[in-house]
């Protein structure tokens, strides 16, 4: 990777060190992470061929409380990435307020290349790996890119397994009928959608027929894209890895989630397959553009949704979005970010706009410790509350000391509460 995400995340907290309330030693200290384990994992596939995969957990910190984060399958997964993002969980959950710190897992493997009994063995032999240094009160792992609550149910199952009982709350983003909450497989999406509104009411602008693109509609792109949309904005362009499928009018967002959610691609989408055979649909053919071709679409707001280091320098000065709401972890490497800042571009950070997954995570995991179930609309109304306020502490930390952007303003949130932590706790021994 050309941008190295463990250097970017590094070079954010050095942008907002000169305006935090920080001790240096405490900022220093702060940079590296407090652990990761590195597993391997042999796995006989269902094919007969044992194959070694190689995962790990990263625990970033845990001044705050017990370590919260995601385990992702990609074939690009690095120790270093899987380290920068556990340091953009320990940011998050602490600009968001929630008693945790940042974690991270993953495993190097093409999921795609996976059968279901593949991925469940090999799942459970990371859970293996990793159940030693995971608890309910010691870290929390959760869905991130290609697990889902089926990822979690192995998990928790195989963990729970070795203790001798049912331990639901070693995981969130679980099955309903496990100990799963209401309102998880949509909640970043929806806080994507939330902080969109937040951000237009506090721009003075109206969302209604905003022209928003979006990079990625998977588990998160799809459902900020279906929000979105309801909250009346016009989404214009959204993506997979075929491509991405453009209507300057808007597209069918209702019948695209449903062709993508029976499996399909977006070049097959727009190539006509499904769409508009099924519903009768009036609406306009989309056309095929590149990924590459959406990040620079004119439009009200770009929300890249899929993986790291996606605007760049090489790419930033063809941006003509006028925001940019960051619903991946770390799309945008620091000099684009500063070119951003430069062309007053605001910028929702992703550990602003994408926390609504651990926000709803928080909320399962309560619920689990105190053996009781809520409602959709009393855990929506938390997570709109919650991601709510953050964002208006961030704007607020913006306007009131000047910062150049939100990102800084968000960090230095985040870093301050952090740091304050360390200096409560002090040092062992
Ligand atoms: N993987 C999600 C993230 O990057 C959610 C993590 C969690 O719920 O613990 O924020």
């Amino acid at each position: 990777m050309a941008d190295d995400p463990f250097e970017n995340m590094l070079a954010q907290m050095d942008r907002a060190e000169e305006y935090a309330d920080v001790d240096h030693g405490v900022f220093e200290r702060l940079k590296s992470p407090e652990r990761t384990l590195k597993v391997t994992l042999p796995v006989e596939l269902e094919s007969g061929e044992v194959e070694v995969f190689e995962g790990y957990r990263c625990q970033f910190d845990s001044s705050r409380g017990p370590f919260k984060g995601g385990v992702r399958f990609h074939p690009s997964v690095t120790q270093r990435e899987v380290e920068a993002l556990a340091g953009w969980m320990t940011w998050k959950t602490a600009l968001v307020d929630l008693p945790y710190g940042g974690a991270k897992g993953g495993v190097i493997c093409e999921p795609k290349d996976l059968t279901e009994r593949d991925l469940e063995r090999l799942t459970r032999r990371y859970t293996e790996g990793i159940r030693r240094m995971i608890g309910p009160e010691i870290d929390v792992p959760a869905p991130d890119m290609n697990t889902n609550p089926q990822t979690m149910a192995w998990m928790m199952d195989t963990y729970s397994m070795y203790e001798g009982y049912s331990v639901p709350q070693v995981v969130t983003g679980k099955p309903l009928e496990i100990g799963g909450t209401p309102g998880r497989v949509e909640a970043t999406g929806r806080g994507v959608s939330l902080v969109t509104e937040r951000l237009f009411e506090y721009l003075d602008r109206d969302l209604s027929d905003a022209s928003i693109a979006i990079q990625g509609f998977g588990n998160v792109g799809s459902n900020a894209a279906r929000l979105l949309d309801e909250a009346g904005a016009n989404v214009v362009a959204t993506s997979d890895v075929t491509g991405a499928a453009y209507d300057p009018d808007g597209l069918d967002v209702a019948a695209l989630g449903a062709h993508v959610d029976a499996g399909g691609l977006i070049e097959e989408y727009v190539a006509g397959e499904y769409r508009g055979s099924a519903s009768g649909s009036t609406w306009d053919d989309p056309d095929q553009i590149t990924n590459a071709e959406l990040l620079t679409l004119d439009v009200d707001v770009l929300i890249p949704a899929a993986v790291e280091g996606v605007i760049t320098a090489d790419n930033v000065d063809d941006l003509r979005a006028s925001a940019v709401v960051e619903a991946a972890n770390g799309p945008t490497t620091v000099a684009a970010d500063k070119a951003l800042t430069e062309r007053d571009i605001q910028v929702v950070p992703d550990i602003l706009a994408n926390a609504g997954g651990v926000i709803v995570s928080y909320l399962e995991w309560v619920q689990n410790a105190q053996e009781f179930s809520w409602p959709l609309e009393t855990v929506n109304a938390e997570l709109e509350r919650r991601i709510g306020s953050a964002f208006d502490k961030t704007v607020e930390q913006y306007d009131t000391k000047e910062l150049p952007d939100l990102r800084t303003a968000a960090y230095t949130l985040a870093l301050e509460r952090t740091a304050k932590a360390h200096e409560y706790r002090g040092l062992f021994p």
